[in-house]
């Protein structure tokens, strides 16, 4: 066997859905994800798991203590493994009085320390992390000056493209699978090793390679053009509203241009997650740091967009509210970034409840995944009133939504969960104070039949007619 032992470093959306996967579809490999977080390695091994996916819970169960291993362990897992995924998290840090903003690597480089400090074999060791282009330089500058006779390291590129919510699926099906390596004979055959453990479920056909730079490169630009295309669409949505244009109707349009395609072009509150706003803000960092300020100029606008996007529609709920939130209790309908996943990072619901929140608004919030913990510590890091106590007060977390609508003025729908489309808006207008109102964040609710029952509906990208 070209390679049988597997270790990750960084058991989180990404790490333990990848190995859980791999281990799935390769039972002759012996796969283990190890994590610093006791905690988080203590829900791998339980019945609830630390992330929401859709078919997750299936697959651990299968592999799990099989093939597939979740540990604090990590010293036996690196000694052990042939191939080594670093997976850790890569936030953003800020710098010069916070104007600046740029990939954190620390966590990257605590891995690849741990990596020179206990391998005592040759390893494969894998960026799986979304890293600035040329991030492996520093690896294998942290590898080689720690080096032990005799051991030999090669590193590869290979950026992961799931997204949160489809992750199964993605992992099952990926479009392609990119692996950038060193152009030499060994790095090539890294390379090799690497893409034979994939070929156990995915055409070779789908499995891209290219030079290591290419790879880190190629990920986020991916992640850039996906958040530009809901910018773009984000945009179009403030003229449609103020010209009698329905964005629906022109995504439509534009979408069915095969060259432009319908993917990504949903208007919406603004893109959130983890991943889109830091790879475009590590792009624009690296683009000045090359001295390519327009280079880096152009892809700022897509963030400058999406704030735009959440700051009009927060601004537009306190408008339609005759101009003041203060002590009016509002429903929110959905915490994380989207659906079918629990996961709150960047999420637009952050910025919707922290404007209500300013204007004195009274929140009661309902989010069929995300805990409640999450919720509160999500609106009180960095407060925005006197005291997080002050946050907590007007706080209200909800485990059903009809409980969420008792005696409140308006719902804001911030992520488009399925089920928020089936409810019973009858009920629901029954029990709200009148006018009651409805803003649809997400699009995804039936117009029409609300504004039957009585509701006035706002959205984005259409002036509806109450
Ligand atoms: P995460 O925060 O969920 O998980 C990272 C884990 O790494 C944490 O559990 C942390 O405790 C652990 N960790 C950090 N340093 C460690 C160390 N030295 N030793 C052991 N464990 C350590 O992050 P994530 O969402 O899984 O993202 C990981 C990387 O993948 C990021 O670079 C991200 O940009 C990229 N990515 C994320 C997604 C996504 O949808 N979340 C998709 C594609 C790529």
């Amino acid at each position: 066997m070209v390679i049988s032992k597997i270790c990750c470093i960084g058991a989180g959306y990404v790490g333990g859905p990848t190995c859980s996967v791999m281990a799935l579809k390769c039972p002759n490999i012996c796969v283990t994800v190890v994590d610093r977080s006791a905690e988080r390695i203590a829900q791998w091994n339980s019945d609830k798991l630390p992330i929401y996916e859709p078919g997750l819970d299936d697959v651990v169960k299968k592999c799990r203590n099989v093939n597939l291993f979740f540990s604090t362990d990590v010293e036996t897992a690196i000694r052990e493994a042939d191939l080594i995924f670093i997976s850790v998290n890569t936030p953003t840090k800020t710098f010069g009085n916070g104007k600046g903003r740029a990939a954190d690597l620390k966590y990257v480089e605590s891995a690849a320390r741990l990596i020179a400090e206990i391998a005592q074999s040759n390893k494969i060791v894998v960026e799986k992390s979304t890293v600035p282009v040329r991030a492996a330089e520093s690896i294998m500058h942290i590898l080689r000056a720690n080096q032990k006779p005799g051991i030999r390291y090669d590193i590869l590129s290979n950026p992961e493209f799931l997204a949160e919510g489809t992750a199964v699926d993605d992992l099952l099906h990926p479009d392609r699978v990119l692996i950038g390596g060193e152009e030499t004979s060994e790095g090539h055959q890294a390379l090799e090793k690497l893409s034979w453990v994939y070929q156990h479920w995915i055409p070779k056909e789908n499995i891209i390679t290219t030079n290591t730079w290419s790879s880190e490169l190629s990920k986020l630009a991916a992640n850039a053009f996906l958040a530009q295309r809901i910018s773009s669409i984000n945009s179009l949505s403030a003229v449609c509203e103020a010209t009698g244009a329905d964005v629906s109707e022109v995504a439509r349009a534009v979408g069915l241009d095969s060259r432009i395609g319908s993917k990504f072009l949903q208007a919406s509150v603004g893109f959130g997650g983890s991943c889109f706003q830091k790879d475009i803000l590590n792009l624009v960092y690296i683009c000045e740091g090359l001295n390519l300020p327009q280079v880096a100029e152009y892809w700022q606008q897509v963030i400058h967009m999406n704030e735009y996007q959440k700051t009009r529609f927060s601004q537009k709920i306190i408008e339609c509210l005759f101009n003041t939130v203060s002590d009016k209790r509002i429903s929110i309908f959905g915490f994380a970034f989207k659906k079918n996943t629990g996961d709150t990072r960047e999420t637009p619901a952050i910025t919707v409840c922290k404007t209500l929140l300013e204007e004195g608004a009274k929140l009661d919030i309902y989010d069929p995944k995300v805990e409640p913990e999450q919720i509160i510590d999500d609106l009180t890091h960095p407060c925005v009133t006197d005291s997080p106590e002050d946050v907590k007060k007007a706080v209200q977390i909800h485990s059903d939504p009809y409980s969420a609508v008792r005696g409140t003025h308006a719902i804001v729908l911030c992520t488009e969960w399925d089920e928020f489309i089936g409810l019973d808006y009858k009920r629901i207008f029954q029990s709200m104070m009148k006018p009651a109102y409805i803003f649809d964040g997400r699009k995804i609710l039936d117009h029409d039949h609300l504004q039957q029952i009585g509701f006035h509906v706002q959205t984005i990208g259409k002036k509806l007619n109450r």
